[in-house]
């Protein structure tokens, strides 16, 4: 049995219409079944949101990852999801959140637009380790609580 922990990175593009008020609300739910779920299974990671794309992290067992992902990529709430990396890890660096959300942050989300200008918004510019970084660097401005986040249970 592989015990290791696995960590998959991807982005994707929002397919939630609607107003600004209404798209936010759509989020939280699938931020709030999203956390029952990744307590449940072992999943712990982080989502970014803004108005035209999502980027997640996802850490854990192979097994809970691969469940976990199949039915986040049949989700019609987003399209076009391509997985930027997906590798065996020494350690979990989001073991705290099973899914710390940084897209209130409005610096996150500025640095997140230009960086997807700057790499011509083609994916396979778009270095798995910065979507990483700016997440972890995110969540950690995040715990003064200026984001909407949760603890893992
Ligand atoms: P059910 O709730 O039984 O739903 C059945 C189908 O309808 C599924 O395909 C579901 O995706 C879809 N669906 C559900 N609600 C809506 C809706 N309001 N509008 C349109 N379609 C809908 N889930 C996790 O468990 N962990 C995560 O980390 C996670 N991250 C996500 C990140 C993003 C960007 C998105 C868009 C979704 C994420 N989800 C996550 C939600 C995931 O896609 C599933 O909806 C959820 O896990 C429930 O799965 P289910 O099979 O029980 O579906």
């Amino acid at each position: 049995m592989d015990n290791s922990t696995y960590r998959l990175i991807y982005l994707s593009r929002n397919e939630i219409q609607g107003e600004s008020q209404q798209v936010h609300r759509e989020v939280a739910h699938i931020l709030d079944v999203a956390r029952k779920k990744n307590a449940e299974s072992g999943i712990t990671g982080a989502l970014m949101f803004n108005s035209g794309c999502f980027a997640q992290v996802l850490e854990g067992p192979l097994s809970a990852i691969e469940e976990t992902f199949e039915r986040i990529q049949c989700d019609p709430r987003h399209s076009d999801v391509v997985i930027l990396s997906f590798d065996s890890v020494d350690s979990r660096s989001f073991d705290s959140w099973s899914m710390a959300y940084v897209g209130a942050n409005i610096d996150s989300i500025e640095e997140f637009d230009t960086f997807r200008a700057e790499s011509g918004f083609d994916p396979d510019n778009i270095p798995a380790n910065r979507i990483f970084e700016i997440l972890k660097e995110h969540l950690l401005d995040a715990e003064d609580g200026s984001s909407m986040m949760s603890a893992a249970a």
